[in-house]
This record gives structure tokens, sequence and C-alpha cells, in this order.
């Protein structure tokens, strides 16, 4: 720019010189001209009074030769005129012409003064003695021989004055070719100078509009800088959003609900849908699909898709060449075809991305998706895994005791609400050290395991069988009358006392465990007060000889309000 302004500056510099020269050479060259030609003027001027000179001499010499002719005074009159017209044309040429250029003219002088001495002399004789003696004296031949050196003189002086004027018609034709050439080369250089600003501004004019140009273009990369930052800022916070969210639930449902939400509004109208390994890892199941995906199977193999089997992003652009997941083979998939994406946590795959018809501007939000949606699902299973292992006892697979302590109040609660009975059984292994004693520590874990089993058989799906400690279980028995939770801990015990269990190749010798019970709101309304009930009972049981039920007598153990039903369907 700065270059282009310093060039412009000096054009126009430039116009400014050629505006000055455009004036100052024509002013200039007819001064100069005129100069020659007021001098040739003045040359001719003086030329013409040459000549004047030597027509008023020979006026003089016919005034003279007329005298002696005739004798008559008038005759002398052109004479004095040219004397007169002589002496008025002396004068100035005198000035004039410089004796050293025109020596012939200082001879002219002198000679006219000869003449005009002659002539007077010759007069004089004429009016003295007559006519023969001035002819006499006239045929002596000086009058014809001044005269003839006066029109040498004057001729040569003539002649000198017309080369002098040729010279000075030459040098004004010489000054006018000059001038001619410069105002031509002045015009040239005009044109040259047009030529070049016409170049200057049309280039000018380009590089403007090639300015404008790219201008315009970066301002419309701006744009969609601005559209594409906008557009990712808008993904972002979805992202951010998604990720927040996920981190948040505790439930697979709500997670793949929240996959399934987020993912339509990230990618527009492309149909995608998400598949997870299933826990026994042979499978992977669709939990999500979203912008109308059309499949007819919602489950496949590991090995049925290219992302799984290379852990990579999975592009076909062609349908036609490109290699296809076989699990897409139901799919009908548009000329513009898919991309399988795989969620991978700690370097394992969990599931799959599938997006139709997605731009492949749009695969790095693909990935970046994917990452979010594995890291969520990953730290849920891993929260759920974590829970698990905290409310799940692992030897027996049965809830542990900070599980029931959590689940309790709230089935008292629930209990209050309904004005139902909630039993809570406390059971313990009869003798159960003797087990590990005699066949090991394996073998009293064989037994705790079969118990685990039976009790969950036994029991109802709203029920919770619970491990409390060591080889002591609880059960919570929602809804049930005190017969039927009397019954419901017999058939147990009935049905431990008949269990076989099998250890380093023979029967562990026959199970007998003792229960107490305690019900809700007969023996308390607090888990704590509860539990120590059913463990009192408990204590009763064995106290009682081991392998029976003991629920303390109604009446005598609690204060509470009598129940208005206390019957159920079930027990
Ligand atoms: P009682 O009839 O009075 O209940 O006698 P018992 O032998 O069952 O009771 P005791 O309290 O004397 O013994 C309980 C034993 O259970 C002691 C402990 O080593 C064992 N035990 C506790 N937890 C486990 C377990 O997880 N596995 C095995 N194998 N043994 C356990
Ligand atoms: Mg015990
Ligand atoms: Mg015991």
């Amino acid at each position: 720019m700065t270059n282009t302004a310093s060039q412009l500056r000096s054009r126009f510099i430039l116009i400014i010189i050629m505006l000055v020269i455009n004036i100052l050479v024509p002013l200039l060259s007819t001064d100069w001209i005129k100069a020659v030609l007021d001098e040739y003027e003045v040359h001719e001027f003086r030329l013409h009074r040459v000549q004047q000179l030597l027509s008023a001499i020979k006026d003089g010499e016919t005034g003279q030769r007329g005298f002696i002719l005739t004798g008559r005074e008038d005759y002398l009159t052109p004479l004095f005129q040219g004397y007169a017209e002589v002496d008025h044309l002396l004068g100035p040429l005198a000035q004039e012409l410089d004796p050293d250029r025109f020596p012939e003219f200082t001879v002219l002088q002198q000679q006219i003064i000869q003449q005009r001495n002659y002539w007077n002399s010759v007069i004089e004789l004429r009016r003295e003695q007559g006519q023969e003696a001035a002819i006499a004296r006239v045929n002596v031949g000086e009058g014809k021989r001044l005269m003839d050196l006066i029109r040498q003189e004057a001729g040569a002086i003539e002649a000198r004055l017309k080369q002098q004027g040729l010279m000075l018609e030459q040098t004004t034709e010489l000054r006018r070719q000059i001038v001619r050439i410069a105002l031509l080369c002045i015009a040239l250089l005009d044109l040259f100078l047009i030529a070049l600003l016409y170049k200057f501004t049309f280039r000018i004019l380009r590089e403007t509009q090639e300015s404008e140009r790219k201008l315009f273009e970066l301002s419309e990369e701006l744009a969609h800088g601005m559209e594409r930052l906008r557009l990712r800022n808008h993904e972002t916070v979805l992202m951010s959003r998604m990720a927040g969210a996920l981190h948040s639930t505790t439930d697979f449902p709500e997670c793949y609900d929240i996959i399934t939400r987020f993912a339509k509004q990230l990618f527009g109208s492309a149909p995608g849908c998400i598949h997870l390994y299933h826990p026994s890892r042979d499978v992977l199941e669709m939990v999500g699909a979203w912008n109308g995906w059309e499949a007819q199977k919602t489950l496949f193999e590991p090995h049925q898709c290219w992302s799984i089997r290379r852990g990579q992003t999975h592009k076909v652009s062609d349908v036609s060449t490109d290699l296809i997941c076989s699990h897409m083979t139901d799919i009908p998939l548009a000329g513009d075809g898919y991309a399988c994406v795989p969620l991978m946590a700690q370097g394992e795959p969990i599931g799959v991305l599938t997006l139709c018809s997605h731009p492949v501007s749009g695969m790095e939000l693909a990935e970046a998706f994917a990452e979010q949606v594995s890291l969520g699902v990953a730290n849920l299973a891993l929260r759920d895994s974590l829970r698990h292992q905290s409310i799940v006892d692992a030897l027996t697979g049965l809830h542990n005791r900070r599980f029931l302590d959590e689940t309790l109040s709230r089935e008292l609660l629930r209990a209050g609400r309904n004005q139902a009975t909630t039993a809570v059984v406390l059971l313990d292994v009869d003798h159960f050290k003797r087990f590990n004693d005699n066949h090991g520590h394996e073998a009293g874990d064989a037994v705790l395991r079969h118990l685990a089993v039976e009790m969950k058989r036994l029991v109802r799906a709203s029920d919770l069988a619970c491990r409390y400690g060591g080889e002591e279980f609880a059960l919570i028995l929602p809804d049930c009358t005190p017969a039927g939770a009397l019954s419901r801990c017999e058939a147990l015990r009935e049905a431990v006392s008949h269990m076989q269990v099998i250890y380093g190749g023979g029967p562990l010798g026959p199970i007998s465990i003792s229960l107490g019970i305690a019900l809700y709101p007969q023996h308390g309304t607090h888990a704590d007060q509860l539990l120590h009930t059913a463990d009192k009972a408990l204590y009763e049981a064995k106290n009682r000889g081991r392998n029976q039920v003991y629920m303390s007598d109604l009446a005598s153990e609690s204060d509470s309000p009598a129940l208005t039903d206390l019957t159920s369907p079930e027990y």
C-alpha cells in the first residue's frame, strides 16, 4: 500500500513536470523563434536602407547629369534631395553596420564623400565654364569610376547582408525544426505519460478490485469461520451438557435416553444408532436410535462390524466399492454411505456409534461424541459396578448389610403408608463353625452359597434376602401376616434341612438354621428396634435347641397399635 502511494505521488510529480514543460516549451520556443525573426526583420530593413542609399545616389547622379546637360538649376533638386536622403540613411547604417564585419561600408562612406566632392566640382565647373568644360571633365571618367566603385561596394554590402539574411532564414528554419521536434517529443512524452498513467490507473483499479475480491473472500471465510465457530460452540455446549447429564445419571435406560436425545440435536437429520456390548460380551445390542433409523435387527455380533474388528472409525463413502459391515446389510443405504465409530473405554471396545449420510467434515464431531458416550457409559458401568460391589455380597450374590440398612427404613416407611405388616427375619446357620473346622473354610463358603440359593428360591420377588454378616442372614418380607412370616420361615428351615451340599466328593452332612422373626409394627417401628427384636428371637431359637423358628409373643413384646388387616393373599 505504501509502495502504491509513493508510486502515485511520483506519477503526480511527473504529471506536474510535464504540465510545466507543456506550458514553458511553447512559450519559450515562440520567443526563441521570434528573436531570430526580429533580427531578420532588422536585417531586411538594413538591406532596404542600403538599396535606398544606392537608389538615392543614383537619383543624385541623374540630377547632376541633367544639370550638366541643361544647366537648369531645378535639375539639381533631385541631387540635393539625394544628398539629404543619403545623409539620412548613412547615419543609422553607420550605427548598425559593424565596421569589422562590414569594412566595405567605411570605404563606401569615403567614396560617397569623394563622389559628392566630384559632383560639386563638376556642377561648379558647369556653372562657371559652361557645358563643354563640364562634359570634358565628365569625359575624363572619374565620375563613372566613382559610381562604379560605389555600386561595387554597395553591392558587396548588399550581398553580405543577403547572405546574413539567408543565414537568419536558415536559423529561423532550424529553430522551427528544433521547436517542432521538441513539441513532438513533448507530445510523445505526454502520450507516454498518459499511457503510463492509464496502465498505472488500471493496475491500481485491478489491484483494488483484487483487494476487494480478497477482502470479500476473507470476509466470507470469516463469516464461515464464525458460523463454524458458532456451530462448534453449540456442539461443545451440547456435548458438555450431555457429559454432565451422563455423569449425573445412575440408570442405564436414562443414560441411553440422554445419548439419543443429544445425538438428535448434534447430528441434524442424519439417522444413527448406538449399539453396546451385552454383558456376555458376545453380542452388541441397540440401546438407542434417532432420526428414523431403519433397522430390522437390533443385535449383531462383534465380528460383523469393521470398526470393532479394526478398533478405528470405519467410513463408507461409496457403497458400491467400500467394505460394508455385515450388520448394515439390511439397512437401506444412500449413496453417501455411513460411518461406524467404535466406542472405546480403556483401549477396549464397548460399543459402536453408527451414522448414516453423515458428512465427512462431521467425522470429528462423531468421534468426539463417541468418546463422550464411551466415557459416560464406561463411567456409569464403573459406578454401577462399584455400587453393586458395595451393596452385594461377593460370596453369596445376596445384598449385604449396608444395602439392608439402606432399604429397611424405606420399606418400613412404605409399610407405614400402606398400613401393612413387614417381617424382619434373622437367621443363623447352626454350628457352622464345624463345617469350617471339619472340612475347611471352602466347605463353609459352599454351605453359605447353597443357603443363599435356597433363600433366593423361596422368597418372593418383593422380598429381600441379605447376608447380615458371617453365617447370619436377614430376610425382609413386606406385606405379610405373622402367620405368613412363620410359615415362610418354616418352609425355609425345612428346605435347608433337606439341603445336600456336596464338597470334596461327598456330602457335608445335615445343615440346619435357626430363625428369629420381628414384625412391623407389632415389635417396633424402627429398623434398629426390629433388628434387635429379631436378634433376640434368633437367640431364643438357638437357646431352645436350634433348627427352629421363633417369634416372640406379640402381646408381650409390643405395645404397637393392633393391625386392622394382617392377612396377606400370599402368606
Ligand atoms: P451357633 O450354632 O451358635 O451359631 O454356632 P456357630 O458355629 O455357627 O457360631 P460361631 O459364631 O461360633 O461360629 C461362626 C463361624 O462362622 C466363625 C467363622 O469362622 C465362620 N465364618 C464367618 N464368616 C464366614 C465365611 O464367610 N466363610 C466361612 N467359611 N466361615 C465363616
Ligand atoms: Mg452366628
Ligand atoms: Mg451359627
